[in-house]
């Protein structure tokens, strides 16, 4: 099994329930949901042009759409020749779903690293039972995928981008619809944008909800 990586590289996990965490982020490439306020828009297309050495993905100096192929193997050495020292993967994308998880995840979690998929829900989820599953719910985006009850069914939390009340019904619905009730739900303001703030901090304490703020982006890592 090989994986299209984008970038990989150690940071801090800045939302849902592992803010703070030391981690390592393995994003891959590949995204049809087409969300319009993507900060990943350089991962949505799979081109055979663009594929890379591993060396020249891992030094890009800025985003671009190029990636690499890597076996899990190949990607538990790089970890280890990097001495990384975080022992949480976090696998990201584009959409990482596209594909199945299993032997990747397998393999870090032999080697005693926790897992974490964070995915739009549109895509079956296939991973190990011990990966804690991130459902980012996308409705109603440009690609026309729906949301599937087994992710809804399978995450371990689920974080909501909103930035107007519309975000925030259409998560509600979302909710009934799949019948969630014990699932840790996290409103995700867009783009740090203050309006956007304001309601999530207002929804969040009307419902019981928690607050995701993209730590990252306020102390200005990746
Ligand atoms: S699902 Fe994620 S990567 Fe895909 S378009 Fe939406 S925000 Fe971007």
């Amino acid at each position: 099994m090989n994986y299209k990586i984008n970038e990989l590289f150690e940071t801090i996990q800045g939302e849902g329930s592992f803010t703070g965490q030391p981690s390592i982020f393995i994003r891959l490439q590949g995204c049809p949901v087409g969300c319009s306020w993507c900060d990943t828009k350089h991962t949505w297309d799979i081109s055979l042009d663009d594929e890379v050495t591993a060396e020249t993905m891992l030094t890009k100096s800025e985003e671009t759409q190029h990636w690499a192929n890597f076996t899990p193997e190949d990607i538990l050495a790089l970890v280890n020749d990097k001495k990384f020292n975080a022992k949480h993967i976090v696998i990201t994308g584009g959409e990482p779903c596209m594909v199945d998880l299993t032997p990747l995840c397998e393999l870090f979690e032999q080697r005693g690293y926790s897992t974490q998929i964070e995915t739009s829900g549109t895509f079956e989820i296939i991973t190990t039972e011990k990966s804690w599953v991130t459902v980012s719910p996308k409705v109603n985006m440009r690609g026309g995928y729906k949301i599937l009850n087994s992710a809804m069914a399978r995450a371990n939390e689920i974080k909501h981008p909103v930035a107007t009340e519309q975000h925030v019904d259409d998560l509600k619905a979302l909710l009934a619809e799949h019948q969630v009730i014990d699932t840790p739900i996290y409103l995700q303001p867009i783009s740090q944008k203050k309006r956007a703030t304001e309601l999530a901090i207002a929804t969040c304490i009307a419902n019981n909800w928690r607050l995701s703020v993209q730590v990252h982006k306020y102390i200005g890592i990746e």
